[in-house]
């Protein structure tokens, strides 16, 4: 049975309307970043990998704190972290992978795919795009470094990777078996507790059909309504324990 942190590494303002799709209201609204760490297994595995000072300050992101200084922490050095499972290539999750240079990175080939081919060319893949760490994927896949999957996929027993696409062209979510059930970490296949709960979706897409049906394949894995840990939402700090400021116990 694994245990799962959520760990906060900053947070940044917006509104509904900016961030949810043809949503009118202009409610501010805040995303935590966060990353995730499954430990009780033969070794730890993180899920995401954050993202570095430079978009830190370029994205104007508040109370950043660097996801290996976030593991570190939970008394994880990021040299001993030899599976990191990638949900999609967005700066926010991808550009951290330098935090941690031990890790065999998980990415399914359809992302890895989408983010080297031709929608570079298009400035609304730029925005949550970083070029330098996308580009390190050939070095680093030269190295071993990168493991490509495709659709479902176990990674240890209890934890699997599942391609659902929608918001990115590959992008995973990841199920793990806990004690209190089988906990889904949706990443940005579900901002927020709304999207998944109410079927809205964000903005950002490469297919909306594919976004909806995410919504069914997470409610459909997740033990339980609340065992389902969306990528950014405040709200997870309300609904799971906080064990010290930045580090939510989920199970
Ligand atoms: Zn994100």
């Amino acid at each position: 049975m694994y245990e799962v942190y959520a760990l906060k590494c900053g947070e940044r303002d917006t509104t509904a309307c900016e961030f949810f799709y043809r949503e009118p209201s202009h409610q501010p609204i805040t995303l935590h970043f966060f990353v995730w760490l499954v430990l009780g297994g033969p070794h730890p595995v993180l899920v995401d990998t954050g993202f570095g000072e430079d978009d830190a300050s370029a994205r104007g992101i508040r109370g950043y704190v660097s996801p290996a200084a976030m593991v570190a922490r939970l008394g994880i050095r990021p040299e001993e972290v030899p599976v990191a499972l990638v949900s999609h290539l967005h700066w926010d999750h991808w550009a951290g992978y330098r935090h941690f240079p031990a890790s065999e990175f998980w990415i399914q080939r359809e992302e890895v795919a989408f983010w080297t081919g031709p929608v570079a060319r298009y400035d609304v893949y730029k925005a949550p795009a970083n070029p330098a760490a996308l580009g390190q994927l050939v070095s680093l896949n030269y190295g071993n470094r990168v493991r490509l999957v495709e659709g479902e996929c176990a990674v240890l027993p209890g934890l699997r990777v599942h391609r659902v696409g929608g918001h990115t062209a590959g992008l995973q979510i990841v199920s793990v078996e806990t004690a209190r059930g089988r906990v889904v970490l949706t990443s940005d296949a579900s901002h927020f507790y709304r999207n998944v709960e109410r079927y809205q979706p964000v903005q950002l897409i490469t297919s909306l059909p594919e976004m909806l049906a995410a919504f069914d394949t997470i409610r459909a894995l997740a033990g339980s309504p609340d065992l389902v840990v969306p990528g950014h939402d405040p709200a997870v700090a309300e609904r799971f324990p906080l064990v010290e400021p930045g580090i939510i116990r989920i199970a």
